[in-house]
């Protein structure tokens, strides 16, 4: 196959692939366009990419002829076995030193697997993380790319020049590390994603139950909160959401939408990635939780009728509430951060990946969902210490957790008492509280598990693994 003209090659013209195309075309770069259902490359190549430096493929063999070599194909499919079918599809049609790319949201286990098989092949292969949605593929997305090292100086102009920037103009998009890096960091960034939509909703529950605030006003209160240390995309997008009305009823569109959360497994995946390296990303998981039980919708609607429970006291003074409540949210978030950034340093040591979390602060910046202002605050953390343990740690975030806390405990309080469903809030907390214990119960458990199973424990007073045992019930 003859060299082509193309920098790079997209296969799948779906909502993601179809933007990042276009996306890459504005910024000057030739692309090729393939898809399985190949009547969507003839109408994309008539419509959107009309008179663009976009070039249709009806066929795969066609497809990677128009591509410069090393050649670059990228695939934009459902994660799972289309990727697979689509690498064993156009692995033969390709050379060696050639690049596969997957930047769907797939399991980064596959992707340490994909990458080593075509490795094998003398193929080079990323796995990338590609976060925004539509419109950040359209005008900037978060770009967090891993796998062969090799690759990486090839893709870089393209990737780098697509994505999101930040104010300095940095990109939003810089390389993660080896075999499932890239995909891991785009993982769990969703989780957090998770957590904060959770604590978000929450802080909603509670200046509506104990304020009794409309939609709309709740939309103003978070508008003003996004131009203080809260200001995020997903606390921008909040209160639109909340101002939004409904044009068949004429309610707060809030008021009409079923309480009931889809999930598509990427929360879920961090989560038993957790649980698997043992890392408490325990507000990640009960923002899982959170959706698993708000399916259970008819369940609810039932036990609501037969379970009792507190009514939601009215708040004596509805402007310290609110200040209250934004502190509680913000210190929640900080705790739900520090969860994420310390599974991805469990997970990097136990993966041998070297993740640069300053730079992958800077990823999360712009473009992406969870993007926020706070992430300066991460990246200037690790700046002054790269070894940083915990973000807790940071003087910065140590400081909030000091002066937020009062208010956080007594919207928490304020919560169970009125028998408020905080579940984000109070696991962050409870987090908070577990990692900045010096001494914590498990002294108990241990006695219980070497009681009932001989499973022994360490003592306080003699070197760590150094195991005793005791017979506790003096039976021989
Ligand atoms: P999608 O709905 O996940 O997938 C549609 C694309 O996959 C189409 O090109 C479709 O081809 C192809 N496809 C589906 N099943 C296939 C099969 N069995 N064999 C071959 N091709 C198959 O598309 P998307 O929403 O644009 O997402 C693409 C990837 O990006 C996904 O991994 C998604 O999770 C990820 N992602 C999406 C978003 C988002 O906001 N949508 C954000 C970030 C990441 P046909 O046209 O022939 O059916």
């Amino acid at each position: 196959i003859d060299e082509g003209v193309a920098d790079i090659g997209i296969i799948g013209l779906a909502v993601m692939g179809e933007n990042l195309i276009l996306n890459m075309a504005s910024k000057g770069f030739t692309v090729a366009a393939f898809n399985r259902t190949t009547s969507k490359v003839d109408e994309f190549i008539s419509g959107r990419a009309r008179g663009q430096t976009i070039l249709g493929a009806d066929d795969l063999p066609t497809f990677v002829s128009l591509l410069k070599k090393p050649r670059k194909v990228m695939l934009m499919v459902k994660a799972g076995a289309p990727v697979d079918a689509f690498i064993e599809m156009v692995t033969p049609l390709l050379e060696e030193g050639d690049i596969i790319i997957d930047g769907g949201n797939t399991y980064y286990p596959d992707t340490v697997r994909r990458e080593a098989a075509l490795r094998e092949k003398g193929l080079y292969f990323i796995g990338t993380g590609v976060s925004g949605g539509e419109e950040g593929a359209l005008t900037g997305p978060s770009i967090m790319p891993g796998g062969s090292p090799e690759a990486w100086p090839f893709v870089k102009p393209i990737f780098q020049g697509i994505a999101a920037k930040v104010a300095d103009g940095t990109p939003c998009c810089d390389w993660v590390g080896e075999g499932g890096a890239g995909h891991f960091v785009k993982m769990v960034h969703n989780g957090i994603e998770y957590a904060d939509m959770q604590m978000i909703a929450e802080a909603y529950s509670l200046l509506s139950g104990t304020l009794g605030l409309a939609p709309a006003e709740i939309g103003k209160i978070f508008e003003e909160w996004n131009r203080g240390e809260l200001d995020s995309y997903l606390i921008e997008i909040t209160a639109d959401i909340l101002s939004k009305i409904d044009d068949e009823t004429g309610k707060p569109m809030v008021d009409v939408i079923l309480d009931t959360a889809g999930q598509k497994g990427t929360g879920k995946w961090t989560s038993v990635t957790a649980l698997d390296v043992g890392s408490p990303a325990a507000t990640i998981t009960e923002a899982v939780y959170a959706r698993a039980i708000s399916a259970l919708k008819d369940e609810r609607v039932a036990a609501s009728k037969l379970l009792s429970g507190p009514a939601a006291q009215p708040a004596p003074d509805a402007a310290q509430f609110t200040e209250a409540v934004r502190q509680a949210l913000y210190a929640s978030k900080i705790a739900a951060y520090a969860q994420g950034f310390q599974l991805m340093a469990l997970a990097a040591r136990e993966n041998g990946w070297k993740l640069d979390f300053g730079s992958i602060a800077m990823m999360w910046r712009g473009g992406c969902i969870i993007r926020a202002a706070f992430l300066d605050n991460i990246k200037q953390a690790y700046d002054a210490d790269a070894e940083l343990g915990n973000l807790l740690l940071a003087p910065y975030f140590a400081g909030i957790m000091a002066s937020h806390q009062a208010s956080w405990r007594s919207v928490i309080a304020t919560a169970v008492t009125g028998g408020v469903w905080v579940p984000a809030f109070s696991s962050a907390l409870a987090y908070y509280d577990g990692y900045r214990s010096e001494r914590l119960p498990a002294n108990i458990l241990q006695a219980q598990r070497d009681y009932f199973g001989a499973h022994t424990y360490e003592r306080i007073d003699r070197a760590r693994g150094e195991f005793f045992h005791t017979n506790w019930t003096g039976r021989g």
